[in-house]
């Protein structure tokens, strides 16, 4: 089954599609991850995608159209796609059913994870990253075992640019803005389904694996 994730910055895409990826064996197709390693290895699509990034404004809609078209004839033939962080526009949407269409592909569910905006904040201040491995810790919730240490691999532990709170306030209302029309867009297609994201990532996943098995 192929599934759309959505929902606001902090709602749990990453860490449920980790989830999906390592139980269900689905296939990720994140367009924040795909930015982020295009900004680190210094590609003009990273530099381009980094300048709006930073700000917390969505990257343009012909931008990540074109990186998701390029990343799904790269996965051709794969199946249990999931779109984490994409669609975020309307047009986004309708450029993904095309595009899904020309390969013979379709969404089958957009799984809407609906948290409170005061969860949110506290989820996204407190995140912090793995700059190796992409291991996500909380400060509060998941801390590591050593400040500042990757559990996993030893990397150092980083705060997103973007997850800082001036940044955060924009990234909201890019979403509110945005992305959040696309609850009806969806729900008019039939193909909406709301999962409450809140609680640990445990408990939201064992809510979402009943809409997937
Ligand atoms: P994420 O990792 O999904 O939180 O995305 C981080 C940032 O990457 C967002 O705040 C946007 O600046 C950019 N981005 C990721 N996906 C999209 C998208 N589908 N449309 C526009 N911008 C995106």
């Amino acid at each position: 089954m192929n599934i759309v994730l959505f929902g606001a910055p902090g709602a749990g895409k990453g860490t449920q599609s980790a989830n999906l990826v390592r139980e269900l064996k689905m296939v990720q197709i994140s367009t924040g991850d795909l930015f982020r390693k295009a900004i680190s290895e210094g590609t003009s699509l990273g530099k381009n995608a980094q300048s709006y990034m930073d700000k917390g404004m969505l990257v343009p809609d012909s931008v990540v159209i074109d990186m998701v078209d390029e990343e799904l004839r790269k996965l051709s033939g794969k199946a249990d796609l999931i779109f984490d962080g994409f669609p975020r526009t309307t047009a986004q949407a309708v450029s993904l059913e095309n595009m899904l269409t020309q390969h013979s592909l379709k969404i089958e569910k957009a799984i809407f994870l609906e948290v409170d905006t005061q969860v949110l904040l506290g989820r996204l201040t407190g995140r912090r990253v793995c700059k190796s491995c992409g291991e996500v810790y909380h400060v509060l919730t998941k801390a590591p075992k050593q400040e500042g240490v990757c559990d996993k691999c030893g990397g150092e532990l980083w705060q997103r640019p973007d997850d800082k709170e001036d940044v955060i306030a924009t990234r909201l209302k890019a979403y509110e803005d945005n992305t959040s029309p696309l609850k009806a867009y969806f729900l008019q297609k039939n193909m909406l389904v709301t999962v409450d994201g809140g609680g640990s990532s445990e408990e939201v996943f064992n809510r979402l694996k009943e809409h997937l098995t």
